[in-house]
């Protein structure tokens, strides 16, 4: 129960800052809401695109799933979830980016690696297989290196794959071709608090907000 008193405080600050102090943000999101960017990130409980970004309400439609996985472009029945959320993101609240956020020491790329990957669930090891790609990928480049520089790279892989995956559904593509949607690959790297993004240029992930140094003094003026 103290967790969830938590919640209720937590809130009680929310409803603060957004209601009693600020009614304006609200009255306006009341109506419509009109993020321009769509994010895909991990369920991960560590891993909050909302608080990783300090965005606002409002400010992002935002898909969370066992390792940010987008599938492919599929229409045979079945439950969609991602793909009606990337739909609604898409086609009707007309985002401008979509950025999917994977990040170090994921459950879900850890569970794809593993070999009794079975074992691990009837939902976790079907879903994972999206990311089958990334795996054999980093299988046949880095059969020597060690287990966390290899879960590293499949995790950076598996968000390629998501990326590919996003450029299948061609109301999506046509965007991308079109420069009207703009598709980004970002890695948290949790060990160093630092953000990647990926490079097609040299089909790296390069920092885009470089780590901080902690006790470090800051340059006087
Ligand atoms: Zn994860």
């Amino acid at each position: 129960m103290k967790d969830i008193a938590r919640f209720l405080s937590g809130f009680k600050m929310f409803q603060r800052t957004y209601f009693c102090e600020d009614s304006q943000l609200f009255s306006h999101l009341n109506q419509a809401q009109n993020p321009k960017v769509l994010v895909i990130a991990c369920s991960d409980s560590r891993v909050d695109p909302a608080l990783l970004l300090g965005v606002e309400p409002g400010d992002m439609f935002v898909v969370r799933n066992v390792a940010n996985l987008v599938p492919p472009y599929e229409t045979s029945p079945g439950r969609h979830g991602v793909s009606a959320a990337v739909e609604y993101a898409v086609k009707l609240l007309e985002v401008e980016h979509v950025i999917v956020l994977g990040h170090s020491g994921c459950g879900g790329i850890q569970a794809l690696m593993a070999p009794d990957r079975e074992a691990l669930g009837e939902f976790i090891a079907p879903w994972v297989t999206i990311a089958e790609p990334a795996l054999r990928e980093v299988a046949s480049q880095l059969t020597h290196k060690n287990k966390d520089l290899r879960q590293r790279a499949c995790e950076q892989a598996a968000i390629l794959v998501s990326l590919e995956n996003l450029l299948t559904f061609p109301w999506l593509w046509e965007r991308v071709m079109q420069q009207r949607v703009y598709l980004h690959g970002w890695y948290f790297d949790m060990k160093k608090g630092e953000l990647l993004s990926y490079l097609p240029e040299t089909g790296t992930f390069e920092p885009l907000v470089a780590r901080c140094h902690m006790g470090e003094k800051k340059p006087q003026p």
